[in-house]
């Protein structure tokens, strides 16, 4: 059984499967392959999924599952699993990174010293305390970054039609509440018909004036210009933002706007989470692996 790693794991990862098969990560030999290990770059697309005669599984290491064609996979009978809880610390370390970096304007006042600048007046930092952050999508990433907010003694809503009572955080029924009373709004969303685009002009009317937003879920759930123009017109104070509409972004219109923290997709890449996922991956690998 061939096992192809298609994109970057943990570096033990070939030899923690060595014993199931053989494990390469030449991906000119996908249609050899039984086994396709992925993260967000691989797309595993009715074309890929063609060209892999051979393929019986895919993981996904990570959560979204939008970079693949669940639909065809299942018709070819091609099992698909992800390593869905590895990343939940990860990711919401990153969003709260966010969080603490924009109202202490970290990024700005290292360029500006490396400049030769001392803008000690300008930089004017805001308190997370007493603040209210709104997280959109209360799932296990939204629910580990409201412990981290309670901690600070920042005031937590969410909004999430799935989520009806949450210990962590006060639980709106409308998204509109939710913007409307926000200092920050964090999105943890997958990437649905319901979810694209979520964020355009017309929402982007409801949040406070001066509200910071973050996305660490899926860039596609955000319209990037409406975003611009809210980021220059001010009603946005900043965007801190990890996720694209591709990785790497092709001519984002967020490059060349105010207050906005960019991220090449850093959610999932601690060194402690490519190890969980290493081992979920090894689980799942050793559970397919026929026994006789
Ligand atoms: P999760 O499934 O536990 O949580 C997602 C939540 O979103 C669920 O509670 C769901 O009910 C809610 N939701 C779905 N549709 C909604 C809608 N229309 N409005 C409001 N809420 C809605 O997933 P998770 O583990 O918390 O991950 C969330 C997302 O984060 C993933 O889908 C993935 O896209 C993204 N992610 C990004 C990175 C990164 O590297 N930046 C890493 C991992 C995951």
């Amino acid at each position: 059984m061939l096992i192809l790693i298609s994109d970057a794991f943990a570096p033990d990862l070939p030899e923690k499967l060595s014993p199931y098969g053989d494990v390469t990560d030449d991906k000119e030999k996908l249609p050899e392959a039984t086994v396709v290990l992925v993260r967000s770059k691989t797309k595993v697309t009715r074309e890929y999924i063609d060209s892999a005669p051979n393929l019986k599984l895919v993981i996904r290491g990570g959560v979204g599952l939008d970079n693949i064609d669940l639909n065809y996979a299942a018709e070819k009978g091609i099992a698909v699993h992800n390593t869905a809880a590895a990343s939940s610390i990860a990711v919401a370390e990153l969003a709260f990174t966010l969080m603490i970096a924009l109202p202490n304007h970290v990024t700005r006042a290292d360029s500006t010293m490396r400049a030769g600048q001392w803008a000690k007046k300008e930089l004017k930092r805001t308190e997370l305390y007493k603040k209210t952050l709104g997280i959109v999508g209360l799932g296990r990433i939204g629910t580990e970054l409201a412990k981290r907010a309670a901690a600070f003694g920042m005031n937590v809503v969410a909004y999430d039609p799935f989520v009806d009572s949450s210990e962590v955080a006060t639980m709106k029924p409308d998204l509109k509440d939710v913007l409307n009373n926000s200092d920050y709004v964090s999105l943890h969303l997958p990437l649905t018909e319901e979810t694209r685009g979520i964020i355009d002009a017309e929402i982007l009317n409801e949040f406070k004036d001066g509200a910071y937003l973050i996305n660490t879920g899926r860039g596609k759930t955000i319209v990037e210009e409406d975003v611009v123009e809210a980021l220059k017109s001010g009603k946005l104070a900043g965007f801190g933002n990890d996720v694209w509409y591709s990785d790497p972004p092709e001519n984002t219109p967020l490059i060349d706007a105010p207050n906005v923290i960019m991220l090449p997709h850093l959610g999932a890449s601690t060194k402690e989470n490519l190890l969980r996922i290493g081992d979920i991956i090894e689980s799942i690998v050793r559970d397919f692996v026929p026994t006789d």
